[in-house]
């Protein structure tokens, strides 16, 4: 079951051996009323939190486990630009002009890290800079062309290089070409989300933890049921990621088909000395090959290797999992074949059929936000403000990526999952050959 892996990883995240939590606070009791609810204490239920507090609405949060125990608290901290679909779907379905505007919007869930990071004092390792890289003639044609397309429909500059000069960037012997930006970057990601925790607090925001929300009534009024207690709100947020279904089925019926948990996996290494890091990745960079299945990795603040990468679609963890990313890691770094490695994790993304991010309402004051695709970082601080207007009545942000049609993965809850590990594989074998 989705959970009992997700689980069984977290304790031994990099993360969470790296933060003193604070202690668990007491889950709902009783019956409480508020202006929102907000189901789900990872960025984006935050970050919609944050903002809903800044516009005077009094605000709960309920977390199933303890806050920032999903996605938010494990991945791999890249900061991105953009979308993990890239600007198709928008450019498709809503033109140019609106896919421009996505796109500036991307931007602006960059410079709302920063904004937040700054306002609120959080102390999570930020570094700007950000590299692509592949590992094919066919992929670098291809990271040059979506170089070209952000710099003429955007005016947004990568450095792109090739042949020898990828060594100025990246000492590794698997890729033939990369492209740096120095918009995007990385963070710690669970103190960035402590770090939001402890604003929306500071803001007034109530947030229940081990309280997972196992029913909802919706109407003028919703009403959400916890084991112990309940919440009434004239809005709600739905922002539990593609656990959701796990711990409430009856929630949000009507999303689960639209979003499909696959698990993502990272090692880090004991940490190496600062002159090795330095060399493998002068820049300091976060670093991504634009396979369709990726490899994503960078340094820490304390120098350890945070890989990333392997896929699991049938949400069981995938075995001898530390012994195959380590080798992941050896074949592009040689250096670092034989160096420690203190610690494995994972969790769940939840992608969206065309990797677009998936937001809308259920009926005039249930809203949601998922699809994110691994992609999440920096776009659920925008999705979360997106919600806060919309909700305050100024809806045109939020309604760009609402009118962005969704399509359910083929195959119903049983079939569908067979039949993403075939077009994956489709996908792998292209990135092999
Ligand atoms: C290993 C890994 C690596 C990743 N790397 C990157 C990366 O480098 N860059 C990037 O941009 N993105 C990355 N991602 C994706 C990114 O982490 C997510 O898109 C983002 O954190 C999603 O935030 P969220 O708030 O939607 O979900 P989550 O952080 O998962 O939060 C949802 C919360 O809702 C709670 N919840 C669920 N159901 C209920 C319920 N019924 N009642 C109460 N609470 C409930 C859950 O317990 C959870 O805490 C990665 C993800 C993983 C797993």
């Amino acid at each position: 079951m989705l959970l009992d892996s997700d689980t069984q990883l977290n304790q031994t995240s990099y993360y969470e051996a790296s933060v003193q939590r604070p202690e668990l606070g007491a889950p709902l009791q009783g019956d409480v009323q508020a202006d929102v609810l907000v189901v789900g204490a990872g960025y984006a239920g935050l970050s919609a939190a944050i903002e809903l507090a800044r516009r005077g609405y009094e605000v709960v949060v309920l977390e199933a486990d303890r806050v920032c125990s999903g996605a938010s608290g494990r991945n791999g901290g890249q900061a991105i630009a953009g979308f993990a679909s890239g600007q198709a779907p928008f450019e498709q379905q809503l033109g140019k002009a609106a896919a421009r505007l996505a796109w500036d919007m991307s931007m602006q869930s960059i410079d709302l890290i920063a904004e937040r990071i700054r306002e609120f004092d959080i102390a999570c390792d930020h570094v700007k800079g950000y590299l692509y890289v592949a590992d094919s003639p066919r992929k670098a044609r291809a990271l040059a062309q979506d170089c070209e397309a952000m710099q003429r429909d955007h005016g947004f500059a990568h450095d792109f290089v090739n042949g020898a000069e990828v060594q100025r960037y990246i000492q590794s012997p698997r890729y033939c070409a990369a492209a740096f930006e120095p918009v995007s970057g990385h963070l710690h990601p669970l103190k960035y989300g402590l770090g939001l925790v402890r604003a929306a607090q500071s803001l007034g925001v109530k947030i229940y933890e081990k309280s997972a929300v196992t029913a909802l009534e919706r109407g003028t009024l919703v009403r959400a049921r916890t084991t112990q207690g309940s919440v009434s709100a004239r809005f709600a947020v739905l922002a539990g990621n593609c656990t959701l279904p796990e711990y409430g089925p009856k929630v949000a019926p009507e999303l689960t088909p639209r979003i499909m948990p696959v698990g993502t996996y990272m090692i880090s290494t004991a940490p190496l000395s600062e002159a090795l890091c330095r060399q493998l990745i002068p820049s300091n960079a976060a670093v991504c090959d634009n396979n369709f299945i990726l490899d994503y990795f960078r340094f820490s603040a304390d120098h350890r290797m945070l890989f990333g990468g392997r896929v699991s679609y049938s949400t069981r963890t995938p075995p001898n999992l530390k012994a195959v990313m380590a080798q992941r890691m050896g074949a592009i770094f040689p250096q670092l074949k034989n160096v420690p490695v203190d610690h494995v994790w994972g969790g769940f993304v939840d992608i969206s059929m065309n990797r677009a991010p998936d937001f809308g309402r259920l009926g005039s004051n249930v809203y949601y936000l998922q699809g994110f695709s691994g992609h999440g970082v920096a776009l659920t601080g925008l999705a979360g403000q997106l919600v806060a207007q919309a909700v305050a009545g100024q809806a045109e942000r939020f309604d760009l990526f609402a009118k962005l049609q969704h399509r359910s993965f083929p195959g119903g809850p049983w079939l569908r999952t067979p039949s993403l590990v075939l077009g994956m594989l489709y996908h792998r074998l292209r990135d092999a050959f």
